[in-house]
């Protein structure tokens, strides 16, 4: 049975004090709460806290994610950071990729999407995938064309064995931080076309066994009527990750 997994981008949030406090308020809250423990929840703090967050995952089934990592294996790259040195935080099991915001910003491409994630695998670091489309590509009816670029051309290149390691976030660029969701049924027809791509390429069993979550303004009032879709394997959650009990709502949705 595939992972169903909650992450949290934290993205550029919080001052050390503030991570800290929502760290502990997370704890408080899983403390308090009854979890299906079949649920990986996952937080993805800025770098300079990853220590921090690793330290309070030490004692808890949560797992930590960094936002970003270098396409570069090591050397002379002002500001990067390696999949190697992530690795050596050693509880830092996860990296977002082609997160939209990066794609959009920071000129992110697909080839580069590929060479991160073949950095990750490498370290041993499971990369969460994202993909999705912005609005005046939805508008023209072209989501699918895009989301299928983006997977064909960031992780195809992967033998079947490697792509068991991807997670993939279906995030419409059009939901994030917007206060708009993609319906249940948008977000259920693209995890749908996605599953059916990785059969394409790789055979039912490894589509069936690939966790792909939504992101996009998911949030404790309708993440219930995500996650009930078939295709839709939990969430990557952004603003909503920044306030405990919020987050922790989500993660009750299961
Ligand atoms: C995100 O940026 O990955 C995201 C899903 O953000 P938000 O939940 O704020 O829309």
């Amino acid at each position: 049975m595939r992972k169903k997994i909650v992450a949290g981008n934290w993205k550029m949030n919080k001052t050390f004090e503030q991570a800290d406090e929502l760290m502990s308020d997370i704890m408080d809250q899983l403390e308090q709460t009854e979890l299906n423990r079949d649920v990986q929840l996952i937080v993805c703090p800025p770098f300079p806290y990853l220590e921090l967050c690793t330290d309070y995952a030490n004692d808890s089934y949560f797992a930590v994610g960094a936002q970003n990592v270098s396409d570069q294996e090591r050397g002379a790259y002002t500001g990067e950071v390696s999949a190697e040195m992530l690795k050596s935080f050693e509880l830092v099991d996860y990296c977002i990729v082609g997160h939209s915001e990066r794609r959009s910003y920071y000129g992110e491409t697909d080839a580069i999407v590929a060479a991160k994630v073949n950095r990750l695998l490498a370290a041993e670091i499971t990369p969460i995938v994202c993909c999705g489309e912005v609005l005046a590509e939805r508008e023209a009816g072209k989501q699918f064309d895009v989301v299928r670029r983006q997977i064909t051309d960031g992780l195809f290149h992967l033998d079947a064995d490697l792509f068991k390691g991807i997670v993939i976030a279906y995030e419409p660029v059009w939901a994030i931080g917007t206060g708009k969701t993609a319906t249940p049924d948008q977000a259920q027809e693209i995890h749908a076309f996605i599953r059916q791509l990785i059969c394409e390429k790789y055979g039912n069993e490894i589509a069936q066994d690939t966790t792909i979550l939504y992101g996009g303004s998911c949030k404790p009032s309708n993440a219930k009527e995500l996650f009930a879709n078939p295709d839709v394997d939990g969430g990557l959650i952004g603003g909503a990750s920044l306030k405990a009990d919020e987050f922790i709502a989500i993660a009750k949705a299961f």
